[in-house]
């Protein structure tokens, strides 16, 4: 996995284990000479993840809407930022320019993001890892909801299984790395 997008809050949250992760996953990418591509901010747990890239020497690549430039104060540090005419071209280039996504801690728009991608494996549009850190517990109500859709009947094993979660950095980046994507005729039953 040579880029890895990485989906997280604008927000730094409240709990100081959001940004130490965001530090942790930063160094590990780094060391392993994986390119970190994301929404190109400087604030939040988003700038956290690029202040570690960018402090460990790695590659970091923004995608960012030009009606957020103001809002979302781009990170001047970046290796390079590519200012995007909307949300949706923001979206659909960071997902061309990325061999895996990963999210960590954020909001709503970072739980769009993480589900987009995951739709999209579902519906084999790419066949990349999608991976979720569950820090210090953040995700597991969502993950227990996840597993409610399978018991309901409205997502397939399969499917629900290709979200990888972990709450260790280098056992989830493993993880992705070695990932494949499931064989099913259909995605639909
Ligand atoms: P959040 O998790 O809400 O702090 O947002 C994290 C990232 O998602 C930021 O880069 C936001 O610009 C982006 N974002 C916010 N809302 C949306 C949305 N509706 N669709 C896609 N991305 C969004």
């Amino acid at each position: 996995m040579q880029h890895l997008c990485v989906f997280c809050g604008s927000s730094a949250g409240n709990r100081e284990v959001f940004g130490v992760a965001a530090g942790q996953l930063g160094a590990a990418m780094v060391s392993r000479d994986m390119a970190l591509v994301y929404g190109g901010a400087s604030v939040g747990v988003m700038g956290a993840v690029a202040d570690a890239v960018v402090a460990s020497g790695g590659e970091a690549y923004g995608v960012i809407p030009e009606s957020m430039l103001d809002d979302e104060v781009a990170h001047d540090g970046l290796t390079e930022l590519y200012v995007v005419k909307s949300m949706h071209e923001r979206k659909a280039r960071m997902a061309d320019m990325s061999d895996g996504f990963l999210g960590l801690p954020g909001g709503l728009g970072t739980l769009e993001e993480l589900f987009e991608m995951l739709t999209w494996s579902q519906l084999r549009i790419h066949s990349k890892p999608v991976g979720l850190l569950n820090v210090d517990g953040f995700y597991d109500s969502l993950i227990h909801f996840l597993d409610q859709t399978v018991a309901a009947g409205f997502v397939r094993p399969e499917h629900r299984a290709m979200l990888v979660v972990d709450s260790d950095v280098a056992r989830l980046l493993d993880a992705m790395v070695a990932w494949q994507a499931p064989t099913i005729e259909k995605w639909w039953r």
